[in-house]
């Protein structure tokens, strides 16, 4: 484990799936505390701080701050990683089973956890933050009939409605502590209406032309849809499919004739196919540059720029913004 702000913890020492024997442990569990009526929603099973497992670290980070000292998080995803393609480890499985609280992103964000998550439902109070988004707000998934893109934290409004299941699941499970929970999410969710604030007046900056972001997979198209930039993704809304060879060469001859000057890579997706859209951009005499590394579906490192959610957003925007043309921010 290590500390990744002041309150949250990177609970994964080890990668891997969960072995079919610890799943079946956890569905024993699940089965036994059902009929026993253990562990009921809302209920601590100690004093101390409220227990607070959180699949991102988007997530943990409105749990560390909503929570403040009365919660201790501990995030299992930390920088760098892929939410649609982890897995639950062991350590995993058994730090959800002893959660007070279990928060997720939801739509299908943490597609290999579904099970897990679902079964946890059952004994542990969980709440998935997409809930709180207002399902009008949710664009599809082109291809999937029926879901939604899962990126919801790149339009910083819905993420802050999408907060607000947070301060609803920590008051739930800690009724004490509700207006301590009510006070710290309105005071996050002012700070999110500014951040909101700043990152359409840095977009505004940017030349109209070049206002299209080109990036390893579809995370953005809430970014796009919110602050008016056109969205390429070189993979669809989830990392589990690569880009085809008509993708990369389609793409590339759009970037060109826009003669958009920069592409981007993602801190949790390898640069390879983003690298080779470069080139095929270069191949038609556009001489595209790899503009930055945006944080797409995990935060930064402990204690940098990007450690917390709106350390994210302005580390992203910036890079966007300064790559594409835009004014650099004044000091
Ligand atoms: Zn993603």
């Amino acid at each position: 484990m290590r500390t990744v702000t002041s309150k949250i913890r990177v609970g994964r020492a080890v990668r891997g799936p969960v072995p079919a024997l610890a799943l079946a442990a956890l569905a024993l569990a699940a089965l036994a505390c059902g009929a026993a009526g253990c562990g009921g929603a809302g209920e601590r099973r100690r004093d101390g701080p409220l227990n607070v497992v959180a699949t991102t670290g988007m997530v943990a980070d409105a749990a560390a701050r909503i929570g403040g000292d009365r919660v201790r998080v501990v995030g299992l995803m930390g920088p760098g990683v892929d939410p649609h393609l982890y897995k639950a480890s062991e350590g995993d499985v058994r730090r959800l089973q002893e959660a007070d609280l279990v928060l997720y992103n939801g739509l299908h964000l943490e597609a290999k956890m579904g099970e897990v998550l679902g079964r946890l439902g059952a004994t542990r109070p969980a709440r998935a933050v997409a809930s709180a988004v207002d399902p009008a707000d949710l664009q599809a998934t082109p291809g999937y009939a029926g879901a939604h893109d899962p990126h919801i934290w790149f339009d910083v409004r819905l993420w802050r409605n999408a907060v607000t299941a947070v301060g609803e699941a920590l008051a739930a499970a800690d009724p004490p502590g509700a207006a301590d929970y009510r006070r710290r999410l309105d005071d996050y969710r002012a700070e999110l209406d500014s951040l909101d604030a700043w990152v359409r007046r840095r977009v505004a900056t940017v030349p109209a032309p070049s206002r299209v972001l080109a990036t390893a997979h579809d995370a953005f198209g809430y970014f796009g849809r919110a602050y008016g930039l056109e969205v390429r993704g070189l993979q669809g809304t989830s990392t589990a499919t690569e880009a085809g060879t008509r993708d990369v060469q389609d793409l590339a001859a759009f970037l060109a004739e826009r003669r958009v000057p920069a592409v981007f890579v993602e801190s949790s997706v390898p640069p390879r196919a983003v690298e080779a859209l470069q080139a095929a951009v270069r191949a038609r005499g556009h001489d595209v540059r790899i503009g930055g590394s945006l944080y797409s579906d995990a935060l930064g490192d402990p204690g940098g720029p990007a450690a917390t959610y709106v350390g994210m957003v302005r580390a992203n925007v910036t890079t966007i913004v300064e790559a594409l043309g835009g004014a650099k921010e004044a000091p």
